[in-house]
């Protein structure tokens, strides 16, 4: 069927891809809508201190209350967000309400933690970056120094110095920069060091089998040594248990993030984890 292949979009009228065309627009406009309605939500998983057990900030992850489908996780409605360019108001909601809720904890007590607030790909790009996040600063009163801009390897590579150009603005504004996901993407070692980063975050899949396997306990070792040579802070995410938290301890990463301490909590819950852990926690 040669015509349903042709460049004159006949292909729309195939039923399956026109049922899901129809079902992107209904998304797309559903998310649009969505910002309106109040219906994303941010949660807050704790980032802690190997050393100490002390939160020293959260990430930020945004979940969509659906009126009919309950609570959808990121991954069934960011990556459409990211193709239709609705990424651009989400993204800029959720840097919004990020830095309010950090700041309206700062004015109750809760003083000195970072937010680490996920970037896209397009909102990396996005020339406007840095007005929307000094508008997003100005209007909430938070100081940069405790946001935190977290970015894949596959952003960075796209064009590196305009990758560079951009890290340098945001880092000027005071932002602490971190790299999501390490180890799963490209990027260079060559270009690491070129880059001004705060931290490199070591993806779950390295966590996962840091016990069992010695190739993964390596690399782990090898990135956390690599790491604190670049002079960077080095956080695993994904830590489920004790042992896998008792060998990173004992292996000198600084910060961990996981089920181990705590899922990602709803605001009022993240408080009173932090409230109830002000000390230490089970190291
Ligand atoms: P990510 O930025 O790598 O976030 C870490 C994900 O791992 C989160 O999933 C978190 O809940 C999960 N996680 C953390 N610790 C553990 C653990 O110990 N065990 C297990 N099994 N999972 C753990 P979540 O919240 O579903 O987010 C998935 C992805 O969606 C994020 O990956 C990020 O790429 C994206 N995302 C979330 N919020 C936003 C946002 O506001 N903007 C953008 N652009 N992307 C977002
Ligand atoms: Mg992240
Ligand atoms: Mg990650
Ligand atoms: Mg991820």
């Amino acid at each position: 069927n040669v015509k349903s292949e042709g460049r004159n979009g006949y292909q729309f009228f195939k039923p399956s891809i026109q049922s899901s065309a129809i079902n992107r627009l209904s998304m797309e406009s559903e998310m649009r809508k969505a910002i309106e309605r109040e219906e994303f939500v941010l949660h807050y998983q704790p980032q802690v201190d190997t050393e100490t057990g002390r939160v020293l900030g959260m990430e930020a992850l945004i979940r969509w209350q659906h009126p009919d489908k309950g609570m959808v996780p990121p991954f069934h409605f960011i990556p459409l967000a990211e193709d239709t360019g609705m990424i651009g108001p989400i993204g800029e909601w959720v840097m919004h309400e990020a830095c309010r809720q950090n700041k309206a904890w700062q004015d109750t007590g809760l003083t000195g933690l970072k937010v680490a607030v996920n970037l896209s790909a397009r909102q990396f790009s996005d020339r406007q970056l840095l007005g929307k996040v000094d508008k997003v600063l100005d209007q909430t009163g938070l100081h940069s120094s405790f946001l935190e801009m977290e970015i894949t390897e596959s952003i960075i590579m796209n064009d590196i110095e305009s990758t560079i150009s951009q890290m340098e603005h945001l880092s000027e504004m005071g932002l602490d920069l971190a790299i999501d996901d390490f180890g799963t993407g490209y990027s260079s070692l060559n270009y690491l060091k070129r880059f001004p980063i705060n931290k490199l975050k070591i993806d779950k899949s390295f966590i996962d089998d840091v016990i069992k396997s010695t190739n993964d306990a390596k690399i782990v070792a090898a990135i956390i040594g690599l790491s604190h040579n670049l002079s960077l802070k080095v956080i695993c995410e994904g830590v489920e248990d004790s042992d896998q938290h008792n060998w990173l301890r004992k292996h000198k990463c600084n910060e961990i993030q996981g089920y181990y301490f705590s899922k990602p909590l709803a605001a009022g819950e993240f408080e009173r984890f932090v409230r109830e852990n002000t000390s230490t926690l089970k190291l």
